[in-house]
């Protein structure tokens, strides 16, 4: 099954909407980055020795739930170091031989980004081990017994990959990264700071109130945060006099489905289905996937970090199991609540 755009201010979208959205917002400088404190720290002091040491940056990964900056940070690392960057991804590296412009167009320190990293073939992950260690390829002319390998030298580039599951990745891969970032969900004031630069950049009023509520209902995702706001620009547009107030926020995200937690249609049908079809789990992904007709990629990726996180559900070695948290929210009794309360009546 393809997998479907999902992020958005609540409407649907295509995925070229969202990739313009993002090139339009994407920070260009380490100090335009928005929180990830930590890691910004250690990339600052990396970028410093590197230009000292006269070094190629060491290889990076970077993971994390989708829209929390992995490619952002890829692509602020060139613009630091005044070097180029190419940038594909696992799904598009079917064969080694597709690394192969990538590899031999790279300049001295300048950056390979792959994006969903875990998702390249072994044969083209095993390709790129001496490349990452040594900046050399094997590559191997002719067929059979007149087969014959030979080696070439490369420029010392810095690969950066990004993952949405770093546990996807295999061992030997993982340990040819010299650094691994974790990036976490972003707080309120960090997404209403997020809201207030990019409105600036869009040219569009937004009040305080309406960027802390607007904030509040992202989902801690910058990503989410910029569909938001966008939406809620056009939503000002076309409905009101143009400004953002905490009312026009408030009304966009009423209209686009977004609830007072931030969650959007998908993420209640999520919760509904296991809990109306599955009597709140534990349930394994896979039939969860099939009765939402969605990839279970597209569950585990981008709808279940947050929920996780937001303890609307848990995940046991049985399956996901939805929690009070989550029966509360949609406004259902938890069914062992039902069963205590008749049992408690019985006994009266
Ligand atoms: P990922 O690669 O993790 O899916 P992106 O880097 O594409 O996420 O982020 C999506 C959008 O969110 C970017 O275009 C950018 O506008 C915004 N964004 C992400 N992280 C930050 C950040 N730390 N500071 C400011 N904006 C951010």
């Amino acid at each position: 099954m393809a997998r479907e755009p999902i992020v958005h201010g609540g409407q649907p979208e295509d995925a070229d909407e969202q990739r313009r959205r993002d090139a339009a917002l994407r920070p260009k400088r380490l100090r335009e980055v928005i929180g990830q404190k930590a890691v910004v720290q250690r990339l600052e002091i990396v970028l410093n020795a590197c230009k000292k040491l006269k070094e190629p940056l060491s290889h990076i990964l970077f993971d994390g739930p989708p829209g929390l900056g992995k490619t952002t940070f890829a692509t602020v690392l060139p613009n630091e170091l005044g070097t180029g960057i190419q940038m594909t991804s696992g799904p598009a590296l079917t064969n080694p031989k597709d690394l192969l412009p990538f590899l031999t167009n790279a300049e001295e320190g300048s950056i390979i980004f792959i994006d969903e990293i875990h998702r390249m073939p072994r044969a083209v992950e095993e390709f790129i081990y001496p490349a990452m260690e040594d900046f050399r390829i094997d590559i191997i002319l002719g067929e059979g017994i007149n087969a014959r390998t030979i080696s070439m030298k490369l420029k010392r580039f810095t690969l950066i990959g990004a993952t949405t599951r770093s546990g996807m990745l295999s061992g030997p891969m993982r340990d040819r990264f010299k650094m691994h970032e974790h990036l976490e969900f972003y707080s309120e004031a960090e997404l209403s700071q997020l809201m207030n630069i990019n409105a600036r950049k869009l040219q569009t009023p937004l009040a305080e109130d309406a960027a802390v509520e607007l904030a509040r209902r992202s989902r801690g995702t910058p990503r989410i945060a910029n569909a938001r706001l966008w939406w809620a620009r056009n939503f000002a547009t076309s409905e009101a006099d143009g400004n953002i107030t905490l009312d026009v926020a408030r009304a966009a995200l009423s209209m686009a489905e977004v609830d007072v937690v931030g969650l959007d249609k998908q993420d209640r049908r999520y919760l509904e289905t296991l809990i109306g079809v599955f009597s709140g789990g534990p349930t394994g992904i896979e039939a969860l996937a099939a009765t939402m007709n969605l990839p279970a990629d597209t569950l585990s990726d981008e709808i279940e970090p947050f929920l996780l996180r937001e303890q609307f559900i848990i995940r046991s070695p049985r399956g996901r199991l939805a929690t009070a948290r989550a029966y509360e929210h949609l406004g259902r009794k938890k069914p062992c609540d039902d069963v205590r309360g008749t049992l408690f009546d019985m006994s009266e």
